[in-house]
């Protein structure tokens, strides 16, 4: 039975005036639900509930609100397995992933949770007496969260855990590819009792509701994540109204590999980090750069290794990778497979849709590697699929520079053996992120996420303590408890005598 769902507004699922669409099985085809296209009069009313819930919901004490927190977390573990096979079936990621996409909820929501009974502030000596100056967090209002399809319960788990446990009301505008996990990630929510207005839940496209949140005068924050394009776009709307905007765009991740690195342990990471969700993950190795002098046997363990990997159905635990998200992915990505053969890289393996019986029915695309001339289209932009591009260096200085001439700034990493080329990979690795004899992908929730150049602005960054910034602004706090009128810079004379 295919379900037709509603907008969840103010603690209700609303039938929509708007159009529908299909979530569909990018592994079958099969179609999973329906969907609004949630009209302007709809956001309207969602942004109008927030509002009015955001009067409550601010002024209920953050331990309180960390506890309903904890009760989604405690209803996101009962149900895992059950939300995890969405996330496959919806998605199309490995069964493994899918439930890792639940469990990255579970962890943020009791990280956030804990967080109501920290929020630390400053207090700060004042320099006149029986004085007292102090900061807190106040929250900024009704948020908009936009969220891609590649973790379509994780994103949206970061991003509301953040706002819930600030303080702030949010409306979750999911992708248009799996709206299916972002209503069944908004029931758990229910469930766990949040009050009416605090979540909401809008489907519909980019353009009317996406652009809608943005420029909407009572949304005070947006937290995107998706294409440079876009994010670029929403960065200039947020502009102009001078609200919070925080964004995660893409990644073009190198994995250093240095002539001292373990090959095994960095075949295992290659392989997860190139390959793992079909190489559709912003922090995705998309390209490897490897040491001249262990160059020839890298490629060959390489290719050996990802001609192993077993292609098919998502659900079916023995299968290592699953098909790409949907029709435009696939095209996009077989696009970039055709660049790298007109611009005269060599493909080392894959490069093919994969056909005939059941992978006729979804969007399947070989594991591909290419070796790639740095100053080619497939060295320097994002694929966002399972194409990863190997480059040769000639010594660790060499790589750095590989590794830091494209515009993004995501993650990083780099095998090695030798404590030097570690440090100094921390250091000069343009990059939110560094990995030492791990993949580019591996984030843990209680540190903070996010990146530098055409990745993001770094004033802004999901995940550990620093999430809260996305939708707190600090107040600071004067108390004078003096009795008589003290003026700073002009009384302080009188009591250093000066
Ligand atoms: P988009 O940036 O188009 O979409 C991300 C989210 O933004 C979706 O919810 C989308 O809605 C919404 N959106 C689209 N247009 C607007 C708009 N004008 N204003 C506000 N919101 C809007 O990414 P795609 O999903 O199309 O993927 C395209 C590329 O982006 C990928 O190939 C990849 O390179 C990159 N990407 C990066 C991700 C990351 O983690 N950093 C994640 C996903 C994609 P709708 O779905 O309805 O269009």
């Amino acid at each position: 039975m295919v379900q037709d769902y509603g907008l969840f507004i103010g603690g209700k699922w609303k039938k929509s005036e708007g159009k529908r669409f299909e979530t569909r099985n990018p592994a079958t085809g099969e179609v999973l639900a329906t969907f609004p296209l949630a009209t302007k009069e709809e956001l309207g009313d969602a942004v109008h509930v927030a509002k009015g819930a955001f009067e409550k919901w601010r002024k209920t004490p953050a331990p309180r609100r960390g506890e309903l927190l904890l009760e989604a977390a405690r209803i996101f573990r009962r149900k895992k397995e059950e939300l995890g096979r969405i996330v496959t079936t919806e998605m199309g990621k490995v069964i493994a992933e899918g439930r890792g996409d639940v469990q990255e909820v579970i962890d943020f929501y009791e990280y956030a949770a804990g967080e109501g009974r920290r929020m630390f502030g400053d207090t700060v000596p004042s320099e006149l007496p029986d004085k007292m100056c102090l900061t807190v967090r106040m929250p900024v209002g009704p948020a908009g969260l936009i969220t891609p399809w590649n973790f379509p319960m994780a994103i949206p788990g970061w991003k509301s855990g953040a706002a819930l446990i600030a303080g702030c009301p949010f409306i979750l505008k999911p992708s248009s590819l799996t709206p299916l996990c972002a209503a069944k990630f908004v029931e758990v929510l229910d469930e766990a009792g949040f009050p009416p207005g605090v979540v909401n839940m809008l489907t519909g496209s980019g353009s009317v509701v996406g652009d809608g949140l943005v420029a909407h005068p009572d949304i005070r924050a947006i937290s995107f994540t998706g294409g440079v394009d876009t994010g670029k776009h929403v960065y200039e709307s947020a502009a102009k109204k001078m609200i919070k905007v925080g964004l995660e765009l893409g990644g073009k991740n190198p994995i250093l590999a240095m002539d001292d690195a373990d090959l095994e342990l960095l075949m295992d990471g290659v392989m997860f980090g190139a390959f793992g969700t079909a190489g559709q993950r912003c922090t995705a190795a998309s390209r490897l750069i490897v040491h001249q002098k262990i160059y020839d046997q890298v490629l060959e363990d390489l290719a050996a290794r990802a001609e192993k990997l077993r292609i098919g159905n998502p659900i079916d635990e023995k299968t290592d990778m699953g098909p790409v998200a949907s029709a435009e992915q696939e095209k996009k990505v077989l696009e970039y497979i055709e660049i790298g053969r007109k611009e005269g890289d060599g493909l080392v393996t894959g490069g093919k849709k994969l056909t005939g019986g059941a992978f006729d029915k979804g969007f399947f695309i070989e594991p591909t590697i290419f070796e790639v001339d740095r100053r080619k289209r497939l060295a320097l932009e994002e694929i966002f699929g399972p194409v990863l591009s190997v480059l040769k260096a000639k010594d660790f200085d060499d790589a750095v520079s590989i590794a830091n001439s494209v515009k993004y700034g995501l993650s990083s990493s780099i095998y090695t053996t030798d404590l030097r080329w570690a440090f100094r990979a921390m250091q000069e690795l343009e990059a939110g992120i560094t990995y030492v004899n791990a993949p580019t992908i591996g984030a843990e929730v209680q540190l903070p996420f996010g990146g530098i150049k055409e990745t993001g602005p770094t004033d802004t960054r999901e995940a550990g303590p620093t999430a809260l910034d996305e939708f707190t602004y600090w107040k600071t706090i004067y108390v004078d408890y003096s009795g008589r009128l003290q003026r700073a810079q002009i009384d302080t004379e009188k009591l250093t005598g000066g």
